[in-house]
């Protein structure tokens, strides 16, 4: 493929600092990432690289720390990451803490923790759901009594992604139960290290460890950790939300159907023409359509969070149909994996399944389709992001 040329310096130039960066090690630990979690060590010294050259955040405005590249750039960043298969890095500050304290947090806010997201001395996880209120998030329980010029929070929030590695937690928390259940909820940014905390872990379908429970017991909040007014933080939560549901799912699925092309012309080249031809060039070719059509969407909102907005209610659109796409490029993978009969690693592993369609794309297929059943329900369930598209877009 040809690009324009300044395009293609700004390419080369994220490539030779990847292929000066990016160690063996590093290389192996994102490969090995079955969901959109890295495991923590290799996901802070991914950061700590990305920090030293000052390309952490390349979303942020530059005056907090981004990098002041076109959404273009920003996506062939992104792109050439991919391709090159970086780790993860934790998401939840500096995609989402950050820009909603960007948005919406006081200066002293934003003075005190965005350099804390930016060097990875903070890890946040993220307090909304709670046992009953998921999809009907505003009817959240745990609550935050006044005491002076703190909080006392109690209550209990689930599915708390990473707790166990964070360091800091951003919540809602109730402190009124007048008027519309939406105009009672506050935003808390709160040290997990304080005293009344515990964390439970879930065991997620994969069989790891990404998900907990977290309990409140009298946990005193200073009033200065709140972002916007008392019982004003729904509108924050859902500014913040946006920019959850935003996510450049059209790289991640380019990822799994080049692998999903590779390994359908390896079944035909090892003669197991089965239905390679037909049917799974045909599903792959309509999955790289939608791949396709996503990317445009994703560039729109881009575009969006480069004049200084959230990305806005398409960041809905992207988050179910980039969901719904990748969950089936999941389950082609394993299809076509299944012809090897091998789509349980490690088995794979011992008998060289990797040597056959070498490491970049040996991606474990089975844990990677387990791990992303969860992408139609973490951030809003797809039901719910469609109806936000019905009410906010189409206007029914
Ligand atoms: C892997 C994973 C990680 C997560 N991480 C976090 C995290 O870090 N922090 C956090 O706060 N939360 C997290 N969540 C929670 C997630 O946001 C909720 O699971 C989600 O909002 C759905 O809520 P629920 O599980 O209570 O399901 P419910 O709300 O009970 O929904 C059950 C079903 O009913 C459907 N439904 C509900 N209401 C409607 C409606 N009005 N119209 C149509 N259909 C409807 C839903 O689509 C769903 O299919 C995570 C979830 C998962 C699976």
């Amino acid at each position: 493929m040809k690009y324009p040329e300044d395009e293609q310096e700004f390419r080369e130039m994220v490539q030779s600092f990847l292929d000066s960066e990016l160690t063996d090690e590093l290389k192996e630990a994102g490969r090995k990432k079955t969901s959109i979690w890295q495991e923590p060590v290799s996901a802070a010294a991914w950061q700590a690289i990305l920090y030293k050259k000052g390309w952490v955040a390349p979303d942020w405005p530059e005056k907090y720390g981004g990098t002041g590249w076109s959404a273009r750039q920003r996506y062939i960043f992104a792109q050439e990451c991919a391709r090159y298969g970086t780790p993860g890095i934790a998401p939840m500050g500096l995609k989402m803490c950050g820009p909603m304290l960007i948005g919406h947090g006081t200066e002293e806010q934003k003075e005190y923790y965005l350099p804390k997201i930016l060097s990875g001395e903070h890890i946040w996880c993220q307090g909304y759901s709670e046992p009953g209120s998921g999809s009907d998030l505003a009817s959240l329980k745990t609550s935050a009594t006044s005491d002076g010029d703190d909080y006392i929070v109690n209550g209990t929030k689930i599915w708390t992604s990473h707790a166990q590695h964070s360091n800091m937690i951003f919540a809602l928390v109730r402190t009124s139960s007048e008027g519309r259940i939406q105009q009672g909820i506050s935003f808390l940014l709160i040290d997990m290290n304080t005293s009344g905390i515990e964390i439970k872990p879930i065991i997620n379908l994969e069989g790891s460890h990404e998900l907990n429970q977290v309990f409140f017991n009298d946990v005193r909040v200073p009033k200065a950790n709140r972002v916007g007014k008392e019982n004003d933080g729904w509108s924050v939560a859902k500014y913040l939300l946006e920019f959850e549901r935003f996510s450049m799912s059209s790289i991640e699925l380019r990822r799994l159907l080049t692998r999903a092309r590779r390994l359908a012309d390896e079944t035909t080249e090892n003669g197991l023409k089965l239905q390679t031809e037909s049917t799974f060039q045909k599903k792959i070719s309509e999955l790289e359509i939608n791949a396709l059509a996503i990317e445009m969407s994703e560039q729109r909102a881009l575009a969006s969070i480069e004049s200084g907005d959230s990305p806005g209610s398409i960041s809905s659109v992207l988050s179910a149909i980039g969901a719904e796409t990748l969950q089936k490029a999941d389950e082609l993978g394993v299809e076509i994996a299944s012809y090897y009969g091998l789509p349980k690693q490690p088995l794979a592993l011992e008998v060289g399944y990797e040597a056959i369609i070498g490491p970049e794309l040996f991606l474990p297929v089975t844990p990677s389709f387990l791990n992303n059943r969860m992408r139609t329900i973490a951030g809003g369930s797809s039901e719910i992001q469609r109806n936000i598209i019905a009410k906010a877009i189409l206007g029914l």
